[in-house]
């Protein structure tokens, strides 16, 4: 008889644009875009603020000013992401040392032993919320399934600061 898993998925919103919005108040509440540094023209994330005017990922600066002309540009500072996602992934391992990194703002948690000791996935998902946004003012989404590929597509179902459990019996439906 094989085991029924319990897995997380956490993805955190809007992380670039999100983190440079904590590290400067004056761009909070603002529309912002984040973009590569060396003079790269691309934007690699966009605060909610500018995807509300139509700025998306993967747009030049100019089509992201046309969208929204009150547009902020960000340089990226890759050293800043870095560092904080390591320490929001090593705050997960209070949960779990079972965590698997699948980027920079992404990650499962395999919490089929840890519900002995924290109840259920749903108070783990609640923690990491609460604590992320307390310590690092961030938001996520967090997907709670029986294997990665669901819970990943639950955390994607809602956005930003979704919350969504696929139970077991419902994977055949959804599948
Ligand atoms: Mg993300």
């Amino acid at each position: 008889m094989s085991e029924q898993r319990t897995i997380l998925h956490l993805d955190l919103n809007a992380f670039f644009a999100s983190v440079e919005q904590q590290a400067n108040p004056e761009l909070q509440g603002k529309p912002i875009a984040v973009v590569g540094g060396g003079g790269r023209t691309v934007i690699t994330t966009s605060s909610y603020e500018a995807r509300a005017k139509g700025v998306k990922t993967g747009m030049a600066i100019w089509e992201g000013k046309r969208a929204c002309p009150e547009l902020i540009i960000v340089i990226g500072d890759n050293r800043k992401y870095t560092y904080t996602s390591s320490r929001i992934m090593q705050m997960m391992q209070d949960y779990t040392p079972d965590v698997e990194v699948f980027s920079i703002d992404e990650a499962w948690l395999d919490l089929t032993h840890s519900l002995s000791i924290f109840g259920t996935a749903e108070r783990i998902a609640h923690l990491l919320k609460a604590r992320i946004l307390q310590s690092f003012g961030l938001k996520c989404s967090i997907g709670i399934a029986p294997n990665k590929l669901l819970a990943k597509l639950a955390s994607d179902m809602k956005k930003p600061e979704g919350f969504t459990t696929i139970l077991p019996e419902d994977v055949s439906r959804i599948m």
